[in-house]
């Protein structure tokens, strides 16, 4: 099997050397292949997402993705900006399910916004249906309206659709990973107002019915922002479409405090996933060894667990981040009183030594 490994920019080759040492450890005999994306492969081929990084991508059984972009590229037209190589590989791939966990450690409870009670083991999946919805639905655009509140007036209007196959796909995709969890899947919609998510909720009941063993519960998307910050325990595997899931995944990223300790997935109807950190390429800290590494080593983790068939790795990798943070190892983005700060590489140098068993001394 093989990885396709995509650095990118700023932060996105430190981080990714440190998950590729990690990967070497567990001698999983994977073959890996590394190219340019984003502004680095833009200056080095005049486009962020060459032909030959789409085909390797195309041809690899995962893709390892660091993070793209940077502020200098801001003034070039939008197709040739580094962001849009991350469009275009969701695309072309078929990348339809973003997944998102949130968990927070019990040694991060601090860096929540939350209070430690409510936070404290705090392990929630966020599936987010990545391709449809009102941000690719058409028609769309500005036009003189007709009717409504003010005839005659200028007027802008987006789309807002999902097919039946898009909706059982994702569906499909939130029960099965409910079953490698605590088999519990909140749908969440606004099925009161909206006609498609009336639709949503129809479908979402229907898939159901082939998942018996695991929980199914509907949920508006309002009290779904109110009840992830008032009890986001109560949640195991939550579903929903495009715009809502944008909006809440990132709420429920803060939850765990840091963004440098979240990873993520975006699958195919095969499995086959791109695997990025949630957050970007972080130019203001860019080649100062500060970029905390831990999201891009958990995103392996999630590699390894739901394209590659890897559990047991996966879950050695998840227990030597553990392992780490108990220790009191900290990159600055996590660091509190009392722990160790430490730099990139040496927070991957004590993952690989948790991993084999060595001591965890920061180099
Ligand atoms: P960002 O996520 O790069 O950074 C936000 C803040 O978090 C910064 O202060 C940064 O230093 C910090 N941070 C991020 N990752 C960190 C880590 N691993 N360790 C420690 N601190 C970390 O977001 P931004 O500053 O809004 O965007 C910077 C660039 O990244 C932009 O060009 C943007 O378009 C791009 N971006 C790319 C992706 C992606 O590749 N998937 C996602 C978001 C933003």
């Amino acid at each position: 099997m093989k990885i396709a490994i995509l650095p990118g920019d700023g932060i996105g080759t430190e981080i990714v050397a440190q998950a590729l040492r990690v990967l070497e450890v567990l001698d999983l005999r994977f073959e890996t292949e590394t190219a340019l994306v984003g502004g680095a492969a833009y200056e080095a081929h005049g486009h962020p997402l060459p032909e030959g990084t789409l085909k390797l991508a195309q041809a690899a059984d995962a893709i390892l993705f660091g993070a793209v972009g940077d502020w200098k590229y801001d003034k070039l037209e939008r197709a040739l900006r580094p962001e849009q190589a991350i469009l275009g590989l969701r695309k072309q791939l078929g990348l339809f399910a973003n997944l998102r966990p949130a968990l927070c450690y019990p040694q991060l409870t601090h860096a929540s916004s939350l209070k430690p009670e409510l936070v404290a083991g705090l392990d929630l999946l966020i599936i987010r249906e990545l391709t449809g919805d009102i941000y690719f639905g058409q028609p769309r655009g500005r036009r003189t309206a007709v009717d409504g509140h003010f005839p005659g007036a200028e007027e802008a209007f987006d789309t807002m659709r999902y097919s039946r196959p898009e909706i059982e796909r994702i569906a499909h995709v939130a029960f099965q990973a409910a079953r490698r969890r605590h088999r519990k899947v909140t749908s969440v919609d606004k099925a009161n107002v909206l006609e498609t998510f009336q639709f949503w909720k129809d479908v979402v009941t229907e898939v159901h019915a082939q998942y018996p063993d695991v929980e199914l519960q509907h949920m508006y998307v309002d009290n779904a922002a109110m009840q992830l910050v008032k009890a986001p325990k109560a949640f195991d595997v939550v579903v929903t479409g495009n715009m809502f899931g944008d909006i809440l995944s990132d709420e429920a990223a803060m939850l765990t405090g840091s963004i440098g300790m979240l990873p993520s997935a975006s699958l195919d109807r095969q499995n086959k996933g791109l695997y990025e950190p949630s957050h970007g390429s972080a130019p203001d800290i860019a080649g100062k060894d500060l970029a905390n590494p831990l999201a891009t080593i958990l995103s392996l983790a999630m590699m390894l667990r739901y394209s590659l068939d890897q559990a047991a790795a996966a879950d050695r990798i998840e227990a030597a981040v553990q392992a780490v943070l108990a220790a009191g190892l900290r990159t600055a983005d996590i660091w509190s009183e009392g722990t160790t700060r430490i730099g990139t590489r040496a927070m991957g140098d004590a993952v690989v030594a948790a991993l084999t068993g060595k001591a965890m001394t920061p180099s």
